[in-house]
């Protein structure tokens, strides 16, 4: 199984992710997960990604590509994936058919989660994340069972740099402007499905189990 997960800045992308990764045991490529690990490692991919990412724009398509290219023909995703936040542009979406088209492989699902953007902003300003682990928690929709603390390792949950208010607004606009037009194009091709992502987190897994099976 290849899928996609596609939806605006704290539409739940991450939080389905686990879900679905679980069921269907396939590797999880979300390619934010792996620019902030380059960040808090320090390399220089990080170095490179950190000044974009802070201020809510996309990283340039050449680091991505390259990126991606090596994650997708590794031993890790040999057995199906789901990516996350990639493409995300009308350039890393021909890009990666390209790329699909040369190994042999195709996407079965594209997954478009939709939110309104007040939700958006709410719930990405109430994200808190484990910098361990990289579980991710909410203040409002699943607080940890102790005030900061990650239920999995006990580390302590940290905010991430681009959550804020004004950041969280410039990523939504990003994505209006250049992720948005990817809806048409998976919509032409007959692998997207849309769901609801204003429900609770449990009823939009239950709607994405429904969508993978039709
Ligand atoms: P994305 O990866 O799309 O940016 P996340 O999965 O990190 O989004 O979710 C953003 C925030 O909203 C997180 O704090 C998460 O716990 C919370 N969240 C995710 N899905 C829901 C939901 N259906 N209802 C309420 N809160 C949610
Ligand atoms: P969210 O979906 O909550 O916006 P992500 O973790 O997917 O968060 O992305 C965080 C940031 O990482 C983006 O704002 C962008 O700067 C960068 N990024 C992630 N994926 C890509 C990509 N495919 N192309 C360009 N930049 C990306």
């Amino acid at each position: 199984m290849r899928l996609i997960i596609l939806g605006p800045p704290g539409a739940g992308k991450g939080t389905q992710s686990s879900q679905i990764v679980d069921k269907y045991n396939v590797a999880h490529i979300s390619t934010g997960d792996i620019l902030r690990e380059n960040i808090a490692n320090g390399t220089e991919l990080g170095k490179k990604a950190k000044s974009y990412m802070d201020e809510g724009k996309l990283v340039p398509d050449e680091i991505i590509l390259g990126l991606m290219e090596d994650k997708l023909t590794s031993d890790e995703a040999k057995d199906g994936f789901l990516l996350d936040g990639f493409p995300r542009n009308t350039l890393q979406a021909v890009s990666l058919d390209a790329m699909l088209d040369k190994n042999d492989m195709k996407i079965d699902k594209v997954i478009n989660i939709n939110v309104d953007p007040e939700v958006l902003i709410s719930r990405a300003t109430s994200r808190r994340v484990c910098p361990e682990c990289g579980e991710t928690y909410n203040l409002l929709s699943k607080a940890p069972k102790v005030d900061g603390i990650c239920d999995n390792d006990g580390a302590e949950l940290i905010i991430r740099s681009d959550d804020t208010k004004e950041t969280v607004s410039k990523r939504i606009n990003v994505y209006n402007e250049q992720t948005k037009p990817l809806i048409d194009y998976y919509k032409a091709q007959g692998t997207l499905f849309d769901v609801d992502g204003s429900k609770s987190i449990d009823d939009v897994t239950d709607e994405i189990f429904k969508g993978i099976k039709s």
